[in-house]
């Protein structure tokens, strides 16, 4: 008889922290600064909560890492994954095969994706996504006879994955700085961030003066050398900076008058984040590509892809030939029957019809009542998503020194009061799942509430203001 394997209540705290520093490199992180201070053990998790080895409970207002779409614990995302691995743990989609849970979320994936979508490449995550993007746009324009259409011009402070593609699309400095990235043809322009680059405009002027930046930037390099644009609709890594409304439809014009491929990064806002299906829709936008990962599976398991629009779906369908590009996971099956479940459940549940109309709304009205907050210079949302801006002085627009990580320092309290709101420097960020109730926001918000009033406090005794 086998030993029954050791559960998470079998080791202390003390015990996983030891031999996480021991084995594990994780994501983003200092490993020596980790391993002297300890992770934090998450142990369980249902709805919008978490609990920690210590038995803390946590309110999730990040949805683990923007995915938990549906919230944690639904038995049909769990189901779904146990009868396909049973059933078909495993096929590749190479040779000449497939497999149904794959066919039937592509069918499913042409029907909740806007019209021009008909046809899906799976990927194993988001940046395997924009991998495979940035390989089927300068495919696309090869096969068309302009293979001189190589640049791809992207944005500071966007983030678009961490593979040498990803992150080079991706406008992060210290990511760049590390590895010789990015990539040769990619160009970046800066982001629509009204509070930080739109001094004396209305935000509406400024959504144009930034859309403008693109086309100065296809003028410079020469239209004939552009293939594409890509962007989130709302930055979400960067800070959910969420953009004027005057700026997507004139990305969008702006790229219709140059014949630019436009690609719509849709893995946070993607799957109802938005108060729409997909961040497209509510920017007003018709992409050629849209990368999708995180919500598609609500997180269960590991699974993106590319939905590709019908313009460049006929070329590389009709004149392509042999695309030499893919995945082992690419249609995984476990993956695809999860999602497939996943998707069944925000129809049936109708969650993009709760963000829209309920939370969402709510949540704007809620996060708009903290700008009397003395340390509070703005504040946004879109559906799901909500930033709360932490400034020195809000009549003079003027910001914490960085050195100081207010942003942190907040953060710090944040854990310390049983909630997971994420610092992006000095704007406080939160992506609930989709499944919160307005009483849950109320909870939320009451923890928010505290933790601005004991981060104020900590900058009144410090002499930072
Ligand atoms: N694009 C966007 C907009 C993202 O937010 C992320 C991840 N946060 C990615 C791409 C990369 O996805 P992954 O981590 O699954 O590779």
């Amino acid at each position: 008889v086998l030993q029954a394997p050791a559960v998470a209540s079998q080791r202390s705290t003390r015990e996983w922290q030891q031999a996480d520093a021991e084995h594990f490199l994780h994501p983003f992180t200092d490993f020596a600064g980790l391993a002297k201070k300890g992770s934090r053990i998450i142990t369980k998790a249902d709805n919008i909560y978490l609990w920690d080895s210590d038995g803390h409970k946590i309110l999730d207002a990040m949805s683990g890492l923007w995915c938990v779409n549906v919230g944690y614990g639904q038995a049909s995302l769990v189901d779904a994954a146990t009868r396909q691995m049973k059933e078909l743990p495993f096929y590749n989609a190479f040779f000449q095969t497939s497999t149904p849970p794959a066919i039937e979320l592509a069918e499913l994936l042409s029907k909740v994706t806007p019209p021009q979508f008909k046809h899906v490449f799976f990927t194993g995550s988001g940046s395997e996504g924009n991998d495979t993007v940035v390989r089927m746009v300068r495919r696309y324009w090869d096969i068309l006879g302009q293979p001189e259409r190589q640049v791809i011009i992207s944005r500071h402070n966007g983030y678009h994955g961490s593979t040498m593609a990803g992150a080079s699309l991706g406008g992060m400095s210290g990511m760049h700085a590390q590895g010789g990235l990015p990539i040769p043809n990619i160009t970046h322009i800066d982001q629509p961030y009204w509070w930080e680059n739109g001094a004396g405009m209305s935000r509406d002027e400024f959504g144009k003066v930034a859309a403008s930046w693109l086309e100065e930037r296809i003028l410079s390099i020469g239209p004939e050398k552009v293939a594409a644009f890509i962007g989130e609709p709302v930055q979400g890594a960067g800070g959910v900076i969420v953009p004027p409304a005057t700026y997507w439809p004139e990305i969008q014009r702006i790229c219709d008058k140059y014949g630019i491929l436009l690609v719509s990064d849709e893995v946070i806002c993607g799957f109802g984040r938005t108060g729409q299906w997909f961040g497209c829709e509510t920017m007003g936008t018709k992409p050629d590509l849209m990368t999708f990962a995180k919500g598609v599976t609500s997180g269960y398991i590991p699974l993106g892809g590319v939905m590709v629009g019908e313009r460049m779906a006929k070329v590389l369908i009709e004149q392509g030939g042999e695309f030499n590009h893919g995945f082992t996971y690419s249609g995984h099956p476990v993956a695809c029957a999860v999602a497939l479940a996943n998707i069944r459940l925000i129809q049936q549940q109708k969650l993009v019809e709760h963000v829209h109309d309920d939370v969402g709304p709510y949540l704007a009205q809620q996060f708009a009542s903290l700008n009397d907050h003395p340390l509070v210079g703005e504040t946004q949302t879109c559906g799901l998503m909500g930033a709360v801006l932490l400034v020195k002085d809000k009549a003079k627009h003027q910001a914490f020194p960085s050195d100081l990580e207010v942003g942190m320092v907040c953060r710090g309290h944040c854990f310390g009061n049983g909630l997971i709101m994420r610092a992006v420097g000095d704007r406080m960020i939160i992506a609930p799942p989709l499944v919160i109730t307005r009483a849950q926001i109320d909870e939320m918000m009451v923890l928010i509430r505290r933790c601005l009033d004991l981060t104020l406090a900590d900058a009144q005794k410090n002499g930072w203001l």
